[in-house]
């Protein structure tokens, strides 16, 4: 008899669902390791956000977890100025023994955190109260500084609140009009656009406010290609037509709000002819617009970093707000405002404690009964809490003898990149008497480094994130981390240890941080108490607030009332005002800058992924045919942009795409590449926001002196 066939069972791979590492839609994704220890990535087909779609750099996002640039072991730097590998125990002695002399020697306030909207709101949460309990500094603040703080002061002062979306994604498909203000998510979130072209289908109006014609705007109904930095004059002028032409809510008004009699007399001004002047878009265009917005049921606003990325962007949230207030739309159905958040944890990362002026849960550091509650839970007086400290910019600009702060530690951030006015930034990083930076891998600012500890990535740990919509989510570990590596909470809770402050540190993991901030943000605006990682896990994300085990959660907000005591909503009167810097004879061009869909944030990790780096190899300066005429150049030759603050080697990129009055440029690249070199850091009095989209250049070829 012969013998029977051997069977072979394929046995398939055991898949996690986790999310991406990069932006704020946080795809779901599924990762199983594969062959030679990589791991495989698809997109998750039933996470409700994303439903099976990701771009490419979710896609690639694996790379980097085996990226041979990875590091792992603690870099420490030697008196010959190279950095050598060390022992994590000599690293973190070195740091505590630096902070510890620092503190002697200049008082608390000589050290400072700078984290990172991309950390998970655990690390969010503990890097705060490391700030305020283990250094006992003021001094803590975060990139997302730089992102979401213009449309967060705007929602709070409007709303008294600040969700990014106060609706799902799913509702924008829904919308009969939709205005997306300064987003061009067609490049910066691709799947968004399932939801936006599903609103075409079911035929929904898409109007696009950008100075260039992006992906996103060619998708458009109506494009209104403004001049940069006149944002608010012309939402203002929308306003003004509303009111002129009747197409304001006036019940809503009166059941619903408050303040509208002043904001009424400010916007006087703004009429349709001015705002051709200044704005650059016809009054058949204004009208065309508001016509869209108001003359339907249901219409949605949503704005992006353009608008927010200036000195006035927080004003100008408040104009969008207010023009949506006043045409009866927020809180009804598939309507409203809402920003479209651009970090990874965006949202949560700014509620959780490591902003200057907060503690976790939206919770004011300046506010006597938020103190006592969190001195309480942490164990400390609430006298020993510090008190407000500075904003990302003002942080980094007081680094050095003379802005008094001497040691920092960096989480997850590339500011020497990432920061307005660069140049002078790394000067003052290059002042420091400590810097230590956390991360995976070496990049800009990590060159001034003292210490480089190296960390965890996305695939090796878990963690909770909240996406766009205030959706909060679970990142699980898909596999052991490498030797050599820490997660962030961990080299908290050790560096608090050699401070003496350690029993405030220690958790067994993330879960249970997770447990504290729940406690710490019961009762608060930005409620988890009721939320915890099986329940997350088994209804793909819940929406904050969410105040008890039994509570569902809250996908949207505002149906009823609004968060300020008497329920109602606020107007603001908000008068339009010009950039700080404008062209002038010397510098006579404007200068923006953006995304392109291949690369994240300063490009840190993108910059390394195979296939983007060869999709987009280089930063390319967009620039008219006819100012490229004027210049003497062609696509690919060199282009020097000069502003106030530095010039930058650009090669050109040849479009009819942009004003011929513009240049625009990415910011992923470092080096004599960055466009953040240009930019000036003029910040709005509100948020503390740079003036990242607009400033004045000039151009022309390189010389061969230059
Ligand atoms: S970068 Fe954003 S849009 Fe792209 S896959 Fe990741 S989460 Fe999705």
């Amino acid at each position: 008899m012969a013998p029977s066939p051997t069977i072979l069972r394929v046995v398939p791979p055991v898949e996690t669902k986790t999310h991406c590492p990069y932006c704020a839609f946080q795809c779901g994704m599924l990762v199983a390791e594969a062959e030679g220890g990589l791991l495989s990535v698809r997109a998750d087909d039933d996470f409700p956000v994303n439903r099976g779609q990701m771009c490419i750099k979710g896609f690639t996002s694996a790379e980097l977890i085996t990226h041979p640039e990875r590091l792992n072991t603690p870099l420490l730097r030697q008196p010959n100025g190279e950095l050598s590998p060390v022992s994590w125990d000599s690293a973190l002695d070195f740091i505590a023994e630096r902070v510890l002399a620092l503190q002697k020697a200049h008082g608390h306030a000589a050290l400072a955190a700078f984290g990172s909207g991309a950390l998970s709101n655990e690390k969010a949460y503990l890097l705060g109260k490391f700030a305020r309990v283990a250094l006992k500094t003021p001094h803590i603040d975060y990139n997302g500084r730089y992102c979401m703080a213009s449309a967060a002061a705007g929602q709070n002062r409007a709303f008294g609140i600040d969700r990014g979306l106060p609706f799902p994604v799913a509702d924008i498909a829904e919308a009969q009009t939709l205005l997306l203000w300064g987003s061009n998510c067609a490049d910066t979130m691709p799947p968004i656009m399932q939801w936006v072209f599903e609103q075409q289908n079911r035929g929904g109006n898409l109007i696009v406010v950008d100075p260039r014609a992006t992906a996103t705007a060619r998708s458009a109904t109506l494009h209104l290609q403004l001049t940069p930095g006149t944002d608010l004059a012309l939402a203002n002028g929308l306003l003004y037509l509303a009111i002129e032409r009747g197409l304001i809510d006036q019940h809503y008004i009166a059941e619903r709000t408050q303040g509208f009699d002043e904001l009424r007399r400010s916007v006087l001004t703004s009429d349709p002819a001015w705002v051709e002047r200044v704005t650059g878009v016809s009054i058949q265009a204004q009208l065309r617009a508001l016509s869209l917005l108001a003359e339907v049921e249901s219409s949605m606003l949503l704005s992006g970093r353009g608008p927010e990325q200036q000195s006035k962007g927080s004003d100008t949230v408040l104009s969008f707000i207010n023009l949506m207030l006043a045409l009866g739309k927020v809180g009804k159905p598939n309507s409203g405002y809402g920003c479209l958040t651009g970090q990874g944890n965006g949202q949560g990362g700014r509620e959780h404690g490591q902003k200057a002026d907060q503690l976790p849960g939206y919770r004011s550091i300046e506010n006597a009964e938020d103190r006592a509650l969190m001195a309480k839970l942490w164990g400390v007086a609430e006298a020993d809490l510090p008190g407000k400290g500075k904003s990302a910019y003002e942080l980094l600009d007081s680094l050095g003898p003379a802005g008094g702060i001497r040691g920092l530690l960096v989480f997850g951030s590339n500011v020497a990149v990432a920061s307005p006015n660069a140049g002078k930034i790394k000067k003052k990083l290059a002042q420091l008497e400590l810097l230590v930076v956390c991360d995976g891998f070496e990049n800009e600012t990590s060159a001034f480094a003292h210490v480089i500890l190296p960390t965890t990535q996305w695939a090796e740990e878990e963690g909770t994130m909240t996406n766009l919509e205030g959706r909060v989510i679970l990142r699980q570990r898909v596999q052991r981390p490498p030797d050599g590596v820490k997660t962030d909470l961990e080299v908290l809770g050790e560096l608090a240890t050699r401070l003496g402050v350690g029993t405030g540190f220690q958790f067994q993991n993330s879960e249970a941080v997770f447990d504290e901030l729940r406690q710490a943000t019961a009762g608060a605006r930005a409620d988890y108490s009721g939320l915890s990682y099986d329940k997350i896990r088994q209804a793909q994300g819940v929406f904050w607030p969410c105040p008890s085990p039994e509570h569902p959660g809250t996908p949207r907000l505002f149906a009823e009332r609004f968060q300020f005591p008497n329920g109602r909503a606020r107007f603001h009167a908000v008068p339009h005002r010009p950039a700080a810097e404008l062209p002038d004879g010397e510098y006579p061009l404007f200068f923006t800058t953006g995304r392109y869909k291949e690369h994240y944030n300063s490009g840190a990790q993108t910059r390394r992924v195979g296939a983007l780096l060869d999709a987009q190899p280089v930063a390319r300066v967009q620039i008219h045919p006819r100012l490229a005429a004027q210049l003497s150049v062609s696509n690919g030759d060199e282009l020097l942009v000069e502003s106030r603050r530095g010039g930058v080697r650009f090669t050109v990129s040849i479009s009819p795409d942009i004003r011929p009055d513009t240049l625009f440029a990415p910011f992923h690249w470092g080096g004599k590449h960055a466009a953040n070199l240009l930019t000036n850091a003029a910040l709005d009095p509100t948020s503390r926001m740079p003036e990242f989209k607009v400033c004045a250049v000039r151009a022309r070829k390189p010389g061969k002196l230059d």
